[in-house]
Parts: structure tokens; C-alpha cells; sequence
């Protein structure tokens, strides 16, 4: 049995029989004080009924009884068998026993309940014997005509049959108390291990998965409840864990496949030069020339790789290291920076901002973010064309957008443009130096900052590439 089946059972058993326990105790007592009551106010009621009529059979003057008359007439009235009733003369002495007893009768009963009756009013008493038996003692008195006290009427009872069908009443509860607790152990037992044995399987399940490497297995669900759904998450989560593991072979096949490319290049140049011994010095030149280009290729793609390996590492940071910066100031960097590259390509490269930017960023991140789009419209647009920056700052956003009038991406390109290593036009890449990777590191960037960038572009006519960033100071900022 697991420990959340024993620990369920076992509270469910004691809450279940505590209840159960104070329950019945309440009902037996309530029960109880209800059927004494009742037999006190049966014994005063009959005290004081059989006084009135006791009146009838005994002589005023002589306080003599008529026995046989009045135990006809008590025999008439059916009274219960556990009354004891007695009739007495003024001066306390017994005149009459139902229960025959002669060693009472003639002997003088000075109780308090009868003391009472002889003064006018009606007693009662209550006496606790031996084993908790209890005597209930009724008085009343017997008046004539004029209201002149000539006798009492005592009733003395033992109540027995309360007590014993209370007592019946508690055996019968305990019995009842113990079969419904065994009853309902054996349900819970029956549920709670019905609920374990299937996070027990998704246990031994995963288990295995993680034992064996096979990560794209799925756990079996039925049912909606929570179980269910730690299910769903646990599939959804291996789900994404599968999908990451290939988009990391793939990464890793890719970057190989790109480092390949140039070092092979290099290495049949490097080849031809010492194959071949007559080579001319011009040759040998402009291979050398060739090798260089191919090493500085090498160069940005492992730069790249380097950058995209340490932005997947700081993104999952949670200190993200965002300070209050002017975007104008990155800008104007990036503007010095790329400006000779679109002079020498023939290209206008122009600047518009409304006014100082301030927002919450970091810095080298978003240098990064906004260099590769600008960068990429240079690389992307012939003789003669234009890029232009343009910033905005508008409620809650700050929005750089970078137009040009270049190549322009087909929309089937668009969604693939930010894969990692993803190029549409591989000769113009090898022209222009591109890697396939500044868009996904200007994408990462921008998510490292909680934005976002769309893309709008026509064939021939050119692209719009519009960065949104959030420009709200980060939680941890605000408190600082
Ligand atoms: P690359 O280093 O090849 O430029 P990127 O990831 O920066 O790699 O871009 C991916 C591809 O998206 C590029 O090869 C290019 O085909 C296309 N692209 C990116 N920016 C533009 C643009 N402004 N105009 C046209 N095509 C673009």
C-alpha cells in the first residue's frame, strides 16, 4: 500500500469515526435527557391524577382507605408496571402498597417529596443508587371537599425500560458504527488506490522514459481531473523537449555544414597552390585572396555561433540586466558604424528620429538587435536605393522602423527569414558575406527584451522590418 493510499485511509477512517462518535454521543444523551423528563412529568402527572380520584375512596373523618375499591380502580386506570403507588394518611403512615409490601404498610414514609405534599404542594424527588440506577419519587396531595390535606398519593419508580432501550439504542450504534467504518475504510481504500496506481504508472512510465532515452513516448490519459492534466503538462513538456532536441541536432548539423563549406574551400586552394610547383605568383595571389575572404567568413560564422550560444544562455536568466538608456546614442553608433558600408554600395542611408529616446534595455543586446535589420538593408538593396531608420516613441512603445527599397522577400521567405542558417538567395549571400544567422540573433535580441518585429515586404520593391519594444521599466528596475 503507498503512503498516499495509507495516509488517505487512515484519515478519512478517524475523521469518519470521530464524527460518528461525538454524533451518537450527542443523540444517546439528548435521547436521553427526552425519555426522563418524559417519565417525570408521567410520574407527577399520575401522582396528581390518582390523588384526585383517591379523595373518592377514602373516609374524610377516619382517614380509613377502601383498598379493593381503589386498587379496581387503580387497575382500571392501567398504570404502568414500574409505578409503585402509595397512599398515605396525613401523618405520613402507609395505607396502601400496590406492591403489597407489608413491611410498609402502617410505617411512616417521612420523605421530602411526601413532606411536601403534606404541606399542600406537590414533591418530587430524584435519587441515584448503586450502579447508577436511578428512583424518581412523585408526590401529591390528597384534598377534600374544603382543600384540607387528608392524605398523599406517592409514586415511586425505577425507570427501567428507558434505561434499557437507551442501552439498546448504544449497542445497536457502536455495532453500526463499526461495520459503517469498516465500510467506508474499504471504499476510500478502494478510491485512494485507484488514484495512486495511476500516478504510480506515470511514475514507473516516466521511469523508463528517462532510463531508456526515449523522450517522444507519451503517458495514456483518460479522464479530465488532475491527474488527467499533470499528464497532459508532463506530454506537453516532453513534447517541447523533443522538439528542442532536434532543433539542436539540427543546429549542430547546420553549423557544421557552414564551417565545412569555407574550410573546404580553403583546403582546395591550399591544395592546388602545393600540388603544383610552377605556379605562377599572380595565381598563388589570388588564391591567397580567396582564402583570406573564406577565413574571414569562417570567422563571422563562429563569432555568430559564439553570440547565439551565449543569447540562448542569457535569455533564460532572470536577472536580465535592463537599464534606463537613450536608443538614440545606439543608434548614432550603428549610423557611424554602417554608413561607409552604404556609401561604398551606392546607397542612401537616412536617419529619422523625433526626439531623445530613453528606454529600459540593454545595451549591447539591442545593438545587436537593430545593427543586423540595418545591416541587412544595406546588404539587401542595389545602387541607387535607400534605407531609411525612422524611431517612435508612442504610448507604452517604441517602435524602429527600417525600409528599404532593395530585393523585397517572397511570402512564402518571410517566416523562414529568422530561422538559424536560413538564406533565400545563397549566391547573393556569398556575395554580401551573409551567415543566415543576423536575423535570428536580431530576433533573439528582441525577444531578450520582451519585443517583437514584423515583417512587410514586396519582391522588387523593397522590405520593412518594424522592431516593437515595450518601453515599461522591468519590475526588478522600478523597485530598485
Ligand atoms: P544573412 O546573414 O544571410 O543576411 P539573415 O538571417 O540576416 O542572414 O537573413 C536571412 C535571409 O533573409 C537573408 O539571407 C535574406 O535572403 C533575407 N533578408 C533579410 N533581410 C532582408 C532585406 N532587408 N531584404 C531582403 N531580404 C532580406
Amino acid at each position: 500500500m503507498s503512503s498516499i493510499t495509507t495516509r488517505l485511509v487512515l484519515t478519512y477512517f478517524f475523521i469518519m469515526l470521530i464524527t460518528l462518535l461525538i454524533f451518537s454521543y450527542y443523540i444517546t444523551t439528548t435521547m436521553k435527557t427526552y425519555l426522563y423528563n418524559d417519565v417525570k412529568l408521567n410520574s407527577t402527572t399520575m401522582s396528581n391524577v390518582v390523588a384526585s380520584f383517591a379523595v373518592d375512596y377514602m373516609d374524610p373523618e377516619s382517614g380509613v382507605l377502601d383498598k379493593e375499591s381503589f386498587e379496581r380502580f387503580l387497575g382500571e386506570l392501567g398504570l404502568d408496571s414500574e409505578m409503585r403507588v402509595m397512599v398515605l394518611a396525613r401523618d405520613m403512615t402507609v395505607l396502601y402498597d400496590s406492591q403489597n409490601n407489608r413491611n410498609v404498610l402502617g410505617t411512616a414514609q417521612v420523605r421530602p417529596s411526601v413532606v411536601s405534599a403534606i404541606n399542600g404542594t406537590d414533591g418530587f424527588a430524584e435519587y441515584s443508587g448503586e450502579g447508577g440506577i436511578v428512583t424518581l419519587d412523585a408526590s401529591a396531595p390528597v384534598l377534600d371537599a374544603d382543600g384540607e390535606v387528608v392524605g398523599v398519593v406517592n409514586i415511586v419508580r425505577v425507570p427501567e425500560t428507558a434505561g434499557k432501550f437507551i442501552d439498546a439504542i448504544i449497542t445497536e450504534m457502536i455495532f453500526l458504527i463499526i461495520i459503517f467504518s469498516l465500510l467506508v475504510g474499504v471504499i476510500i481504500f478502494v478510491v485512494a488506490n485507484l488514484v495512486t496506481k495511476r500516478i504510480v504508472d506515470f511514475t514507473s512510465k516516466i521511469t523508463s522514459m528517462s532510463d531508456d532515452g526515449i523522450l517522444d513516448e507519451k503517458l495514456d490519459i483518460s479522464g479530465h481531473d488532475e491527474i488527467s492534466r499533470l499528464g497532459e503538462a508532463f506530454n506537453t513538456m516532453s513534447e517541447k523537449v523533443v522538439m528542442l532536441e532536434r532543433q539542436r541536432v539540427q543546429f549542430v548539423s547546420d553549423a557544421s555544414h557552414e564551417l565545412k563549406t569555407p574550410l573546404s574551400s580553403i583546403k582546395l586552394m591550399a591544395d592546388s597552390i602545393l600540388q603544383n610547383p610552377d605556379i605562377s605568383m599572380d595565381y598563388v595571389r589570388e588564391f591567397m585572396t580567396d582564402m583570406n575572404n573564406e577565413a574571414d567568413r569562417l570567422n563571422r560564422i563562429v563569432n555568430k555561433l559564439l553570440y547565439i550560444t551565449k543569447m540562448d544562455a542569457r535569455s533564460s536568466e532572470d536577472n536580465k540586466n535592463l537599464e534606463l538608456i537613450s536608443l538614440n546614442d545606439i543608434v548614432s553608433g550603428i549610423e557611424r558604424n554602417l554608413q561607409p558600408l552604404a556609401k561604398k554600395a551606392d546607397i542612401t542611408l537616412v536617419f529619422s528620429t523625433p526626439g531623445e529616446i530613453f528606454l529600459f534595455a540593454n545595451k549591447d543586446v539591442l545593438w545587436q538587435g537593430i545593427y543586423n535589420i540595418v545591416d541587412n538593408a544595406i546588404k539587401y538593396t542595389d545602387a541607387d536605393g535607400y534605407v531609411l531608420v525612422a524611431m517612435e516613441q508612442t504610448a507604452g512603445k517604441v517602435i524602429i522602423e527600417v525600409r528599404d527599397t532593395g530585393v523585397g522577400i517572397a511570402s512564402e521567405d518571410i517566416d523562414k527569414i529568422f530561422d538559424r542558417f536560413y538564406r533565400v538567395d545563397k549566391a547573393r549571400d556569398r556575395a554580401t558575406g551573409g551567415t543566415g544567422l543576423g536575423l535570428s540573433i536580431a530576433l533573439s535580441a528582441i525577444a531578450y527584451h520582451n519585443g517583437w518585429i514584423d515583417v512587410e515586404s514586396e519582391p522588387g520593391k523593397g522590405s520593412t522590418f518594424r522592431i516593437t519594444l515595450p518601453d515599461t521599466a522591468p519590475e526588478s528596475d522600478e523597485e530598485a
